[in-house]
């Protein structure tokens, strides 16, 4: 009773994401002047003239304010989080008031996460991204249902968010029995988007097809903060035909970028921040095809401005124009999280990346789940859980796979398993290694 009413109340709230004030208001008409083309070297210059101006890191290194792009990749050192974290307080507005800022922190799975501060107002450009973002697959404001990181009470089915239009469920429950009351909660509300991780997504899809559901209510799956796997991709999007929107974002709150209809490559958004994507040299890759780091300047904070920040996330540059959309913007693909969180060490000090280790879409429809780990070098345990239809030539298949992209060069074992484990923050590695760089 008193979560029907809830979810009423949750569908009467039209203030979200449409009407959020008069600044909602204003950024949606500069988003949407924009949105083709928007040329976001203003917004730069000025972010690094403030804080040339206010922040003690970058008045100690006493420069002239900058008048170009140029100038700025130029002067601007890059940073990166260990540079911040060492010197923490200089890279904040000093004296600033708290009344007008939240804190965050860098998610960590490794190592001490980094202290945020972001400025209040902030939801307004974050909002208007992602919700435009969203529209992308149809999405127009309705309540969504979430599987993401929300631990629940023993038998609470979920719980609701009027504010943010959000039915929770509890991301951390795969019980067959607790996915079927997912099902009709969903089914009961006609709530026809999901938010999850890619690998909740991927559990509860499980779950769709080996109940045999009706798909067809799931109009698509938001899905950020992890990146998206071929074993997922291949059984949500090409089997189940439920559309997935799979973006890219970080804590720092620099780049966020997703798909378009037509074009799956993350199109990266130019009124959320600025983007370079640099070689180990430190220049900008404008070859389609080279890989680089995603180094993000952000445009919107003034308490904690990041100029030229390393985000350890690695990409393939794709161009700077998607034809579907029309759009002038940076795009990109094949992201890969902390570089060294991807690479499993053979026996000769060389490395393999787990991109490298992809199957073929056939075999990923046999199993139902599979992850890495890596204590040794030169030793690797694969976990899978079998599938429907998984036979002893399934197993041929899979050794010889990776005797092949292996290279004789790294021991392995295959053990089977019923379920792969998630992290205590609700995130799926795909590769768990332990071996520090
Ligand atoms: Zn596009």
């Amino acid at each position: 009773m008193k979560n029907s009413f809830l979810i009423l109340v949750t569908r009467l709230n039209f203030i979200f994401p449409y009407y959020l004030g008069v600044k909602f208001i204003k950024y949606k008409q500069y988003f949407n002047k924009n949105y083709k083309k928007y040329d976001n070297s203003f917004d730069v210059i000025n972010a690094t003239n403030y804080s040339i101006r206010n922040i003690p890191y970058y008045k100690k290194l006493g420069l002239e304010p900058i008048k170009s792009l140029l100038e700025f990749s130029a002067k601007i050192p890059i940073i990166d989080k260990d540079i911040i974290m060492n010197d923490w307080k200089s890279f904040v507005l000093p004296n600033y008031s708290n009344k007008n800022v939240v804190e965050g922190t860098t998610g960590g799975t490794s190592g001490k996460p980094l202290r945020l501060i972001i400025p209040k107002a902030r939801h307004v450009v974050e909002l208007n991204t992602m919700n435009s973002m969203w529209n992308q697959i149809g999405w127009r404001g309705e309540v969504r249902a979430v599987i993401r990181n929300k631990q629940l009470k023993p038998n609470q089915i979920f719980t609701v968010n009027p504010l943010k239009k959000e039915i929770i469920f509890d991301g951390f429950n795969t019980d067959i029995s607790y996915y079927e009351k997912i099902y009709n909660t969903i089914k009961k509300y006609n709530i026809k988007f999901i938010h999850a991780y890619p690998s909740s997504a991927y559990q509860f899809s499980l779950f769709l097809k080996s109940t045999n559901k009706d798909t067809s209510i799931i109009k698509g799956f938001l899905c950020g903060s992890e990146g998206l796997t071929e074993l997922q991709s291949a059984l949500i999007k090409k089997e189940l035909k439920i559309p997935i929107y799979n973006w890219y974002g970080h804590s720092e709150k620099l780049i966020l970028g997703g798909p378009c209809k037509n074009n799956d490559v993350i199109h990266v958004e130019p009124t959320y921040g600025y983007f370079e994507l640099l070689n180990e040299n430190n220049q900008q890759i404008k070859t389609p095809g080279e890989i680089g780091e995603i180094v993000g300047t952000g445009i919107h904070n003034t308490f904690m401005p990041f100029l030229r920040y390393r985000t350890g996330d690695f990409a393939e540059y794709v161009g700077n124009y998607c034809k579907h959309c029309d759009r002038h913007l940076p795009l990109i693909k094949n992201i890969q999280g902390r570089w060294n969180k991807n690479k499993i060490y053979l026996i000769d000090n060389t490395y393999v990346t787990i991109t490298a280790l992809n199957l073929h879409s056939d075999l990923y429809l046999k199993i139902n789940g599979i992850q890495y780990i890596q204590k040794e070098k030169g030793e690797l345990e694969i976990l899978i859980v079998k599938g429907d239809g998984f036979t002893n030539e399934t197993e041929n298949l899979f050794i010889s796979h990776f005797d092949k992209s292996l290279l004789t060069k790294c021991n392995y074992i295959i053990k089977y398993t019923d379920i792969v484990t998630k992290e205590a923050n609700g995130k799926f590695l795909p590769l768990k290694q332990h071996i520090k760089e």
